[in-house]
């Protein structure tokens, strides 16, 4: 979608990633990537190295021993991108800045998917907490570890913070082949917001039991945190900033199609196909291009949260 010129970003909802120093926290959990392998690694810290059947080969950071995202390799070096992006952030002001820009866009995104979700939960009697979305370059600490720019977005509930590198979005159109519209880039967020609603509502618990497979409860909490970001898109354009000014513009079919393009560029068998030529349903985490297309469209053509009960049908397809 795309901003109103106008409308006023609010980057407090937003922070930089740290200039590193300091260790790790001991032991890397995270749930709630936005595709790939990001789930196992909670089962593989919980279980011992023994527990899981993650690593399915290849070379890709879809493919990563998760061992290597909780020893978090890297973290020197982090600390000037971070500071660059400290200072991106401060220069994001308008609506208009969101447009030409990726850093400010993931803020105006943040601002919007919020002031939905302030604003519609409470008629559920659940009340909305503020998550904060952390920009990084490189790597940055989280709750959750050592966020790298190899594991992707995530959500850690740990700390409630979504964690997205600033690059992020160019390897989302080339590395995933997700088109480069503003609303692939736009649900990546959403999505990640969705499982914060999912926290507060008491829903996220029940993936860590069921970690794999094509109808796992893992693969149902990720395609209904894609069900919450088509309700987001379905209601985006009533939120406003600040001042009482609407944050977005109204939405197109082109935006639709980017959606969905970056809902199958994440499916589980679009990513497997490319990094291991082949596709293994028992080992999906976050569903088919074919599921993640659904649910979000289930989502946005309902606009409504009790449509998004991804736990209930048979199979999720
Ligand atoms: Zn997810």
């Amino acid at each position: 979608m795309t901003f109103n010129d106008n409308a006023q970003l609010d980057t407090s909802q937003v922070q930089s990633g740290g200039s590193g120093g300091g260790g790790m926290a001991p032991g890397g959990i995270a749930v709630g990537g936005i595709g790939g392998l990001i789930l196992m690694i909670i089962m593989v810290l919980l279980n011992g190295f023994g527990g899981g059947s993650g690593s399915t080969g290849g070379a890709g950071p879809w493919n990563m021993n998760p061992a290597q995202v909780a020893s978090g390799a890297d973290t020197s070096g982090s600390g000037a991108g971070n500071d660059q992006i400290s200072q991106q952030i401060s220069q994001c002001k308008t609506g208009a800045d969101a447009n030409r820009d990726d850093v400010c866009r993931i803020i105006g995104t943040v601002n919007s998917t919020q002031a939905f979700w302030r604003n519609y939960l409470p008629q559920y009697g659940k009340q909305y907490t503020d998550a904060k979305t952390v920009i990084f370059s490189g790597s940055t600490q989280s709750g959750c570890g050592t966020a790298s720019s190899a594991m992707g977005p995530f959500y850690c509930p740990l700390d409630n913070k979504v964690y997205i590198d600033a690059a992020f979005f160019q390897e989302l159109s080339g590395k995933y082949g997700a088109d480069d519209g503003n609303l692939a880039k736009e649900y990546v967020l959403a999505h990640e917001y969705g499982h914060h609603v999912q926290n507060i509502l008491g829903l996220l618990g029940r993936s860590q039991q069921d970690p794999e497979g094509a109808n796992s409860a893992s693969v149902r909490t990720e395609l209904q945190a894609d069900c919450f970001a088509g309700i987001w898109v379905a209601h985006a354009t009533e939120t406003k900033d600040a001042n009482g000014n609407t944050l977005l513009q109204p939405i197109t079919e082109q935006d639709i199609q980017s959606a969905l393009s970056a809902a199958a560029a994440v499916g589980d068998d679009r990513i497997q196909e490319k990094a291991q030529g082949r596709v293994t349903p028992e080992s999906w985490t976050h569903g088919s291009a074919a599921a993640r297309q659904k649910w979000f469209m289930t989502g946005y053509q309902s606009g409504d949260i009790n449509k998004c009960d991804t736990f209930s049908p048979a199979t999720v397809e």
